[in-house]
């Protein structure tokens, strides 16, 4: 078949104005200007119109477990306090609860247009309890900062859930293909180094996804570099050992840890051959000068979530969408969740970095 539209937006170059595309089986084999499919293709025309015709939209970093906090936390003074608030939410909801939460989630996000979504939970027990309507990579988030004798075993039983995973609804295994699941241990400051090693051990060995935040707010910055903040306080109340802190930025420990080979004590880039063991990064908004200096050697390149509205919200530090093009990262676009964002649509991430980066083409 034929699907026309007004406008057709592809993968490559500028929408196609009056563009169609032709499907054989469930593959689009060709798309273009409306004449010129209609030559080359036989097959009946569906004419949708008015209308602009694109591909899926790919959410890269959200957390569908709390869908249901939609509204409920206002703005905070500090990151800290947000945290704060946060597991205060939490520890209302149950288990149905936040089941509820994820699978909300899910229809919401297809309803945006959104067809394949990187998901972290917290609750790798409710996986297998759910069947995704889109392409889902479930990402299982580790934190072992109140008990880091058990990396090994979060990490398995992390494993074992995602081996539970249900394929989505209405896609084939094969469909569903290369989304293998993925582990993200959650921030430098709620993982420990163990953890953080274990993972990327396990991911290399099983080819799974590794995702994390990093660099996500000044409080961040403060405790790692400066050893001092809100940040730093609530994190040493709670019984981290903080002896990597005052000293090193975020992303300088992190690039440490992943083994970029762009340390300052290594300062020569090591190639690594393995395309598979890719990070997804999230956020990377407080990045200093000799950060800038770390990122240009890094290498790989991983790829990095910005979270346009979730950003706003915090209001942290201006993002470098543009610089960090330049150094050959891969940009993409995230939610995050509803306890800081009104809804799950891309499309409304599209346009707050429309707005914040006016000069980026549409
Ligand atoms: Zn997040």
């Amino acid at each position: 078949m034929i699907i026309r539209a007004r406008a057709v937006v592809t993968m490559h170059g500028a929408p196609i104005e009056n563009g169609a595309v032709a499907v054989s089986g469930d593959r689009i084999v060709d798309a273009g200007r409306f004449d010129d499919i209609k030559t080359r293709n036989a097959g009946h025309t569906v004419d949708l119109g008015e209308q602009a015709l694109l591909p899926g939209l790919i959410n890269a970093h959200c957390h569908l477990d709390y869908t249901r906090l939609r509204g409920k936390i206002r703005r905070q003074k500090s990151f800290t306090d947000w945290i704060r608030a946060i597991n205060a939410e939490k520890s209302d909801l149950s288990r149905e609860d936040f089941l509820a939460s994820i699978n909300a989630g899910f229809e919401e996000a297809k309803r945006f247009g959104t067809t394949a979504i990187a998901n972290l939970t917290a609750f790798p027990e409710l996986i297998a309890y759910v069947r995704p309507p889109i392409r889902t990579c479930w990402f299982v988030e580790l934190i072992d900062i109140r008990a880091p004798q058990r990396a090994n075993e979060l990490v398995e039983s992390a494993v074992e859930s995602l081996g539970r995973a249900q394929p989505p609804f209405a896609l084939s295994e094969a469909e569903q293909g290369a989304l293998r699941g993925g582990l993200a241990p959650h921030a430098l400051f709620t993982a420990s180094k163990d953890l953080y090693q274990r993972c990327r051990e396990i991911a290399e060995r099983k080819r799974l996804l590794l995702t994390t935040h990093l660099a996500e707010s000044r409080e961040e910055m403060e405790m790692f570099r400066d050893g001092s903040g809100p940040l730093y306080e609530f994190i040493k109340d709670i019984g981290r050992p903080m002896d990597d802190c005052g000293n090193e930025t975020p992303l300088a420990l992190f690039l440490d840890l992943i083994g970029s080979g762009s340390s300052p004590n290594r300062p020569q880039a090591i190639k690594v051959n393995r395309p598979y063991l890719s990070w997804i990064v999230a956020h990377l908004n407080e990045l200093t000068e000799s950060d800038f200096d770390l990122l240009e050697r890094s290498n790989p390149k991983f790829h990095v979530v910005h979270c346009s509205r979730s950003h706003k919200y915090f209001g942290h530090s201006p993002f470098a969408f543009d610089r960090l093009r330049s150094l050959g990262f891969n940009i993409c676009l995230g939610t995050d969740s509803l306890a800081s964002n009104e809804n799950l649509s891309l499309f409304d991430e599209m346009r707050r970095l429309q707005e914040d980066f006016p000069r980026g083409s549409p």
